[in-house]
């Protein structure tokens, strides 16, 4: 089964970035601890938090405590910690709703996107949620560049521990 989460109200911008990965995430900042629990256990996700006074609850589900406040050291450690996958299903998924995109077809993006990207793009997809259309470069090139650094240093840590042994 594919992993899903539930991050507290302190990881927002992990949680985006989990969501641009393509992971399933539920965050919602206005969410109390009760709820964040309620909907962690309910729908099999692993609770994300950065609040060491949440984890003295007895009845918490399987949970990850973020261990720094920057946010690329965040994404490190939820990767090597659940060994995710950064490429597969890359802008499947809206950062803003959490919802899959769906496809569209480039006629009936025409005037929602600017007119190089319509002139340069094939493949349109959109958040049934919000309606907002994205494309393969729209926000991947930072996306990216981010992405890859990471995949580096897991590689370096990687290449550490075997060293070590
Ligand atoms: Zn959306």
């Amino acid at each position: 089964m594919a992993l899903k989460f539930a991050a507290d109200a302190m990881l927002g911008k992990l949680a985006r970035w989990l969501r641009l990965l393509g992971y399933d995430v539920f965050y919602s900042p206005s969410a109390d601890d009760d709820s964040l629990i309620r909907v962690a256990k309910q729908e099999g996700r692993i609770l994300l938090t950065r609040d060491t006074k949440l984890l003295r609850r007895r009845d918490l589900p399987p949970f990850l405590l973020i261990l720094s406040d920057d946010w690329q050291e965040q994404i490190l450690q939820t990767a090597i910690r659940f060994n995710l996958d950064l490429d597969g299903q890359r802008m499947t998924r809206c950062v803003e709703c959490n919802e899959l995109l769906e496809p569209v077809s480039k006629d009936e993006v025409r005037y929602e996107v600017p007119r190089h990207v319509f002139r340069t793009q094939e493949h349109f997809s959109r958040c049934p949620k919000c309606r907002k259309v994205f494309w393969a470069g729209s926000h991947c090139e930072r996306a990216n560049g981010v992405i890859e650094r990471i995949k580096i240093r897991i590689a370096e840590l990687r290449s550490k521990t075997v060293s070590r042994n």
